[in-house]
């Protein structure tokens, strides 16, 4: 087997892909590749805890949310539902070095989202976890808040 090596790079501001609304993953699409590129990346970073697509120069809704050495590739995520209660919290961005910003965000959050085998799963995240899907989410549709 030909072993294909991986070139993705981290895409950074001003990259007008950040500002991409990214397009929704087809039923039957393979994402396997964007998923290469992703992890990648953030394997390869020494501060990633998450990526979304755009940041891998794919223009699709795949988000990665990393803890704890734990990988959740979320392909087509929604945001469910949320917490009422809120937390300011400094973030950072790897596509924006050296900037960060104090965010308010839900502390607890479901999001709904599809596997890798096509099955749908959804997930209730808290603190970090919930803040790092935030954050990626936001990336699918062109933003960033701490870039903002
Ligand atoms: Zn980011």
């Amino acid at each position: 087997m030909k072993r294909t090596r991986v070139t993705a790079k981290l895409r950074l501001y001003p990259d007008p892909i950040l500002k991409a609304v990214c397009e929704p993953v087809g039923d039957d699409e393979d994402v396997s590749g964007i998923i290469r590129d992703m992890m990648h990346i953030l394997t390869n970073s020494k501060t990633g805890v998450g990526l979304a697509a755009p940041q891998a120069g794919h223009t699709k809704r795949v988000i990665i949310v990393a803890q704890a050495g734990f990988y959740t590739i979320m392909i087509n995520p929604v945001l469910l539902d949320f917490s009422d209660i809120k937390a300011a919290r400094e973030e950072w961005c790897l596509s924006y070095p050296g900037r960060s910003k104090t965010i308010l965000r839900p502390t607890e959050v479901i999001v709904g989202y599809r596997l890798q085998n096509g099955l749908k799963d959804q997930r209730r995240m808290f603190d970090f976890q919930a803040r790092i899907a935030l954050h990626e989410i936001d990336h699918l549709d062109g933003k960033c808040k701490v870039g903002e």
